[in-house]
């Protein structure tokens, strides 16, 4: 039991190990030994059926190939993965030209071009050119065997019987191969899909969100106001900015660090207060902007019962764990369908300056 352990573990460290070359991948490389075991294994059980079911007939017939094949999976430690693959087409092309002429069209040899073909595509050519070349170069291969060889006797005509044992052991064998290369291919490229899906999900994330607070950052409120401003939609539309008072204070007297975590219990006040009411950003350093689709007078309201909120929040310092409270001043302008969305920031951010002047924690509009 250790032994065949042992034995799967040596057999597997050799069909995964590493390329010469560090700038290939080895996902190619592996494909290409586990064609070539296959195929050892095909050409064992193929000597198997002739022993079986011709024993007049020429033995030892495919040990050239398997010694071949063992060479070739040697060379795929040794070369590139492209010199590989020609080597072992090189050699698949002689076979199939072999074994169509000695056992007949009917056995069907000539279909292995088809995997040829396939892995050719996956693993060998990263440019349309060399893809067509070789495709057309396989067909050429094809329709030669076609024309000079499907109705030429064979030279060792077979017994129906070995005819069909051959005809299904290379059927078995084709489609062990391309299952194989499919089944590599179509896993690959659906992890390589979903990773880029998520990837993509993330940068888009990342993209339109701050980092500190987790809010929607500037960008995202622009993009929403130039569609909200540009559009034809009748819905109402206000936006507050908001600035926190006397900010820099606390980052002078309490610590940077304190003033994030004002930052931070802010946001998520407005979170959770601006659910199912409008969008909320953070429109930079310690200004926020809210959006609301109700009228100014509304959005004043909800602004004003902000404001409170905030007043009334107790924040904790996290260096000395004291208790301290906040407050904003915010600015609120109601869309008039006319103006552009730069105009409407202005608008607001003239009145917040108004609402700072006027001695801060109020709600100008
Ligand atoms: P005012 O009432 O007039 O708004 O006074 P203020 O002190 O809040 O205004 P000022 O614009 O002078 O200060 C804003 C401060 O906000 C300055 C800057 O260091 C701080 N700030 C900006 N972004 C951050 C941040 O991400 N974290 C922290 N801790 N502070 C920040
Ligand atoms: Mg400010
Ligand atoms: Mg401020």
């Amino acid at each position: 039991m250790n032994f065949v352990k042992e034995l799967m573990k040596k057999g597997s460290a050799l069909i995964h190990g590493d390329v010469k070359y560090e700038d290939e991948s080895n996902q190619f490389c592996i494909m290409l030994r586990v064609c070539q075991i296959i195929l050892i294994f095909y050409f064992l059980l193929f000597e198997l059926l002739t022993f079986v079911f011709w024993p007049e007939g020429n033995k030892l017939l495919v040990l050239p190939w398997i010694l071949i094949l063992i060479g070739g999976f040697w060379t795929t430690y040794q070369f590139r993965t492209r010199t590989v693959f020609h080597i072992f087409s090189f050699f698949t092309i002689v076979w199939i030209w072999l074994f169509v002429r000695y056992f007949g069209w009917d056995v069907g040899a000539q279909h292995y071009l088809f995997p040829l073909l396939v892995v050719s595509f996956f693993a060998t050519y990263d440019n349309r050119r060399g893809k067509t070349i070789y495709t057309l170069f396989l067909l050429a291969f094809r329709l030669y065997l076609f024309v000079y060889l499907s109705n030429r006797p064979p030279i060792y005509p077979l017994e129906s019987r070995t005819q069909t044992s051959f005809q299904i052991l290379n059927m078995l064998t084709l489609f062990s191969i391309l299952f194989y290369v499919c089944w590599t291919f179509s896993n690959t490229n659906q992890e390589a899909e979903k990773k880029l899906a998520y990837y993509n999900k993330r940068l888009k994330h990342e993209a339109q969100t701050d980092q500190l607070t987790g809010l929607l950052n500037r960008r995202s409120m622009i993009e929403f106001l130039e569609k909200r401003t540009s559009g034809n939609s009748e819905e109402f539309l206000s936006i507050a900015i908001g600035d926190i008072d006397f900010f820099k204070r606390v980052n002078d007297t309490r610590g940077h660090n304190c003033g994030d975590e004002v930052l931070r219990r802010i946001a998520s006040l407005f979170i959770e207060y601006m659910e199912g009411r409008g969008m909320v950003c953070r429109w930079g350093g310690e200004e926020f902007c809210l959006a609301f689709s109700e009228n100014g007078d509304i959005a004043r309201s909800y602004v004003d019962e902000l404001r409170m909120r905030v007043q009334d929040m107790e924040i904790t310092d996290p260096s000395t764990g004291e208790i301290f409270h906040v407050t904003m001043t915010f600015g609120v302008e109601e869309y008039d369908f006319s103006a552009s969305m730069t105009e409407l920031i202005r608008r607001a951010d003239d009145k917040l300056y108004a609402g700072k002047d006027r001695g801060r924690n109020c709600t100008i509009y």
